[in-house]
């Protein structure tokens, strides 16, 4: 993917890439992937913080990250892989948690505008705002 943009496979790309594959299922904040960084990378390899907005940039151009733009709070990112990027996400407003939503489960909600309105909903995933179970408690 990062040939097609004549792109190299770079240490930093590299250790991003395979931190946000240790974190499947999780939707990191730059801040978060820097810090794992900096744990990761000896100190040849350091890169600073803008680097890492830099590539992130780089990543989600050439479809390898997704970005998951927030409401108060920094974007989320996470791997863009075809088989995974079929799911939605449920925001908690109050404590940023992020919840996976299967895609299965909108089927229906697409068949339903795709009937009433004539309207066919791409595959784009679908940010769902509330509260989680601990912030209504
Ligand atoms: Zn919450
Ligand atoms: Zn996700």
């Amino acid at each position: 993917m990062l040939k097609q943009y004549d792109l190299r496979m770079t240490p930093q790309r590299k250790a991003i890439l395979e931190i946000l594959y240790n974190c499947r299922g999780h939707h990191l904040e730059i801040e978060n992937i820097y810090q794992l960084l900096s744990v990761d990378l000896d100190k040849k390899h350091k890169v600073g913080l803008a680097t890492v907005y830099r590539t992130m940039d780089t990543l989600e151009k050439v479809g390898l990250v997704s970005k998951l733009s927030m409401e108060d709070s920094p974007s989320r990112y996470e791997l863009a892989f075809p088989e995974e990027t079929n799911h939605h996400h449920l925001i908690c407003l109050k404590c940023g948690r992020v919840q996976e939503l299967d895609d299965v489960l909108t089927e229906e909600f697409k068949k339903i505008v795709l009937e009433s309105k004539n309207f066919m909903m791409t595959e784009r995933p679908i940010k769902i705002f509330g509260y989680c179970s601990e912030c209504r408690n």
